[in-house]
C-alpha cells in the first residue's frame, strides 16, 4: 500500500511532533484541530523546532523549507477523507475520539488507514465502532515524537497484516523503530514504566527516601537519564495518573493501584511541569523538590 498523504487529527503536542516527523520524511501531511489557535500555534511549533534541528547542522535549511510546505492545516475534518494515513492524537478521552471516528468515516477513501496515538484506550474497542477494523491500528508515538526513536505499533484482535506492514513502513521511512505490541491495557512501554514510576511515589509516600534520594538513587544507582519522580513531572501527573488507572481498572489487579500520594498531587492541580508544580517546583531558577 502506498502511503502519499498523512492526516493528524489534533495538533496539541504529539499532533505537532507527528506532523514534524512527516513532514520531514517528505509524506504531504493534512492536519485538523478544534481550534484554529491550536493549528497557528502547532505550525509555530514545527517551524522552531525545524529551525532549532538546522541551527545544530541535523538537517538542512532547504529541508526546513520543504517540510513545513509540505504541512497544510484545515478545521474542517472531511477534508482528511484525501488522505491514506489518519493518525488520531485528540485528547485522551475515548467519547472524543470515538466522535471524530464516527464523522470522519463518510468522507474516507476505501483504503485509507486509519490508526490512534492512544497512550491507554483500547484500539480494539475503539476498531470495533468504525467501518473497518481490519485497517485499523495503535500507532503510538512517545514524546517529545522527534527526539524519540520508538513508536509502538498495536493490532487490535481484527487488525490485517497489510495495514500492519504499511503503518511499519512508514516508521521506517522516518528512521524510527518500530515495537509491535498487543492491545492489553498502556501496551508496553507504559506497562513497565508507569508501575515503576507509581513505585517510586510509593517509596516517597512511605518515607524511604525523600524526592532527591529517589530520584539520584536511580539516575546513578540505575544508570537512569532522569530520576522516576522528575520524569513523572515531565509527563505529567495527571497522565501517569490516568494510565494507572486503566492498568487498575483492565488488569484488576492490585498491584497497580495507583499511590495515594500521586492522587493527592493530581487533586492539588500540582501537575508537574505544565503547571510549574509536581514533585518538584519550577517557578524559580532551579527545579526545587517539593517533599
Ligand atoms: P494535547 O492536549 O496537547 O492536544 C490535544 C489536541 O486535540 C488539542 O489541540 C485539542 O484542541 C485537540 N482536539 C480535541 N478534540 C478534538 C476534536 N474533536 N477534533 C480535533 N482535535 C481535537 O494532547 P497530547 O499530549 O498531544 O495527546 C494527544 C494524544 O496522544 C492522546 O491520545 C494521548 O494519550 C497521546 N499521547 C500523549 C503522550 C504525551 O506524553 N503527552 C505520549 C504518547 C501519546
Amino acid at each position: 500500500m502506498d502511503i502519499q498523504k498523512v492526516g493528524v487529527i489534533g495538533a496539541g503536542q504529539m499532533g505537532n511532533g507527528i506532523a514534524h516527523v512527516m513532514a520531514l520524511a517528505g509524506y504531504d501531511v493534512l492536519m485538523t484541530d478544534i481550534s484554529q489557535q491550536a493549528l497557528d500555534g502547532a505550525l509555530n511549533m514545527i517551524q522552531g523546532n525545524l529551525a532549532r534541528q538546522a541551527s545544530r547542522g541535523k538537517i538542512s535549511d532547504d529541508d526546513v523549507t520543504a517540510a513545513m510546505s509540505r504541512i497544510q492545516t484545515t478545521l474542517s475534518l472531511p477534508d482528511l477523507g484525501s488522505t491514506d494515513l489518519v493518525i488520531e492524537a485528540a485528547t485522551e478521552r475515548e467519547t472524543v475520539k470515538q466522535a471524530i471516528f464516527e464523522d470522519l468515516q463518510p468522507h474516507l477513501q476505501p483504503h485509507t488507514i486509519l490508526t490512534s496515538n492512544t497512550s491507554s484506550i483500547s484500539i480494539t474497542r475503539l476498531a470495533s465502532r468504525t467501518d473497518r477494523p481490519e485497517r485499523f491500528m495503535g500507532f503510538h508515538f512517545m514524546n517529545p515524537v522527534p527526539v524519540m526513536q520508538l513508536v509502538e505499533l498495536i493490532r487490535g484482535i481484527a487488525t490485517d497484516e497489510p495495514t500492519f506492514k504499511a503503518c511499519k513502513a512508514v516508521v521506517d521511512r522516518l528512521g524510527k523503530t518500530a515495537a509491535s505490541a498487543e492491545d492489553f491495557p498502556a501496551f508496553i512501554v507504559n506497562r513497565i514504566l508507569m508501575p515503576m514510576i507509581n513505585e517510586a511515589v510509593y517509596t516517597l509516600y512511605e518515607g524511604v527516601g525523600s524526592v532527591q534520594s529517589i530520584d539520584q538513587s536511580m539516575k546513578l544507582g540505575a544508570n537512569h537519564p532522569m530520576g522516576p519522580l522528575e520524569l513523572a513531572d515531565f509527563i505529567g501527573l495527571d497522565t501517569c495518573l490516568a494510565i494507572m488507572n486503566v492498568l487498575h481498572d483492565g488488569l484488576a489487579d492490585t498491584k497497580y493501584r495507583p499511590c495515594p500520594l500521586l492522587t493527592k498531587y493530581v487533586e492539588a492541580g500540582w501537575l508537574g511541569r505544565k503547571t510549574q508544580r509536581g514533585f518538584y517546583d519550577y517557578r524559580g531558577d532551579v527545579p526545587v523538590p517539593t517533599r
